[in-house]
């Protein structure tokens, strides 16, 4: 086979598997253990034959495969892959550049460049901010999270490059109860540890309260940090952001805004009221892998402040050839060092999509929501325990024993897929449609899982 038969027969397989889509259980029926018994073989003592490779690994591998990708995946946030976001992904692997410098890639670097200030438009970040595509919105977190310490230090006197964390003034994180725990993660990586974070306890539907903001701002001395959130992976509610800035205004703290997959209801001009006040935060967190559809990974890290960003993440070497001076390096804005040309495909995505499609994409997902929870309150017992202001619904049967039976015989039955949670201190179902494919078909057949899951409890 030639390098060239080969690509096609893997471009073959691809799609292959996304015709399998409509039939195929949304979750694959075949256990891990069978899986890692067709893949854990002995380490080959000599070459194989790359075409006998790939045929191999896509038969042992694809019937595991969940399909993410189907209209009926509604786990998590995870969303699906545009057609022109997967192709140029695939281009992308091709081309194999380092997206680390400008030398390593030139023509990469020029569509990101684009990529970023085209998300900026579209998220209604302010247009002078920087930004760093990295691996998803933990990444970003961690970006924007490192340039807000560098601020805040910087602010009191204290230079966190030259004098590391040591002795450095303590910095107070607020947040709500309700944030995501990878704000957690990114400060631990920070070197901020749970003495320095003030969880507030949020409103009835999840939301930061801003009063207990405005209070616990009014007794924090020193360098601060807030975290809001566009978006609650549950129900989908976002802070008052205006409330929240108000708050911050003034006090010298840096607001950084958790916005995964809620930041993209700012492309919609019917939903982007839910985000005022976002363009007044100091730095923001996203996904493009999510509510964007592209391929994964991709998250995008935004900066008001690009001075503490650049010199939260400058990466600096002679060898590097750096040309700085005459354009935007990556090397500068991300934690990573060599890195996948990821927003390429970003850049196809929004081609594709344009500004109405993105706005459609959003309004679309959220209609079906809607239509989800319209049907799954008729069936008995069914709570919807959220207001559906995005694409997230939050529901509960009669009890907890109801709400596991259903989740899980909706689950085997390869009709859909998604997770559970906790809500209250009860389990509940959270379902997020976040794929470009969900029709109302796809959400018809799932309220009807769920039908015949109750009836046969
Ligand atoms: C998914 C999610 C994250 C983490 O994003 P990754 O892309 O998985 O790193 C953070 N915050 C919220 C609100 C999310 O939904």
């Amino acid at each position: 086979m030639t390098e060239r038969e080969l690509l096609y027969r893997a471009a073959e397989l691809a799609a292959d598997h996304l015709d399998t889509l409509e039939t195929r259980p949304v979750y694959p029926q075949v256990s891990v253990e069978e899986l890692a018994a067709r893949i854990d073989v002995p380490l080959p003592d000599g070459p194989s034959e790359p075409g006998n490779v790939v045929e191999e690994l896509a038969a042992a591998l694809e019937p595991g495969v969940v399909a993410s990708q189907s209209g009926r995946y509604f786990g998590f946030v995870v969303g699906s892959s545009l057609p022109a976001a997967l192709a140029a992904d695939i281009l992308v692997s091709a081309w194999d550049q380092n997206l680390g410098l400008l030398s390593l890639g030139p023509s990469s670097l020029v569509a990101e460049n684009t990529a970023g200030a085209w998300v900026k438009d579209l998220l209604a970040i302010p247009e002078s901010a920087s930004f760093a595509f990295v691996t998803g919105c933990q990444t970003a977190h961690f970006t924007c999270l490192a340039a807000a310490r560098q601020h805040v230090l910087a602010a009191v006197g204290w230079d966190l490059v030259e004098q590391g964390l040591a002795g450095s003034p303590p910095i107070t994180v607020l947040l709500g109860s309700k944030r995501h725990s990878t704000i957690d993660r990114a400060l631990r990586y920070l070197g901020i540890g749970h003495a320095q974070i003030r969880v507030l306890e949020a409103l009835p539907d999840g939301r930061l309260d801003p009063d207990r903001l405005a209070a616990a701002l009014a007794e924090s001395e020193g360098p601060t940090i807030v975290c809001a959130q566009a978006g609650e992976v549950n129900s989908g509610v976002c802070d008052d952001l205006n409330a929240a800035a108000d708050a911050v205004g003034g006090t010298g703290a840096w607001l950084h805004v958790d916005g995964a997959f809620g930041l993209w209801a700012a492309a919609s001009p019917s939903l982007r009221h839910l985000l005022a006040g976002s363009e007044r935060a100091d730095s923001w967190a996203t996904d493009a892998h999510k509510w964007l559809n592209v391929p994964y990974d991709c998250g995008i890290a935004f900066c008001a402040h690009p001075d503490a960003h650049r010199e939260a993440m400058t990466a600096q070497a002679v060898y590097l050839m750096r040309e700085a001076d005459v354009i935007r390096e990556p090397v500068d804005w991300t934690p990573e060092h060599s890195r996948r040309a990821r927003a390429v495909p970003v850049y196809a995505a929004l081609r594709q999509l344009g500004r109405s499609g993105v706005a459609e994409l959003v309004e679309r997902s959220c209609a079906r929501a809607r239509q989800f929870a319209a049907g799954i309150a008729e069936l008995p017992g069914c709570q919807v325990l959220n207001d559906v202001v995005l694409n997230q619904v939050l529901f509960r049967f009669a009890d907890d024993d109801a709400t596991g039976g259903a989740l899980a015989s909706v689950q085997a039955s390869g009709e859909a897929w998604m997770s559970g949670t906790e809500w209250d201190g009860r389990r509940a179902i959270r379902l997020s449609v976040s794929s470009w494919r969900t029709t109302e078909a796809d959400i018809e057949r799932t309220v009807a899982a769920f039908r015949r899951a109750t009836e046969s409890v």
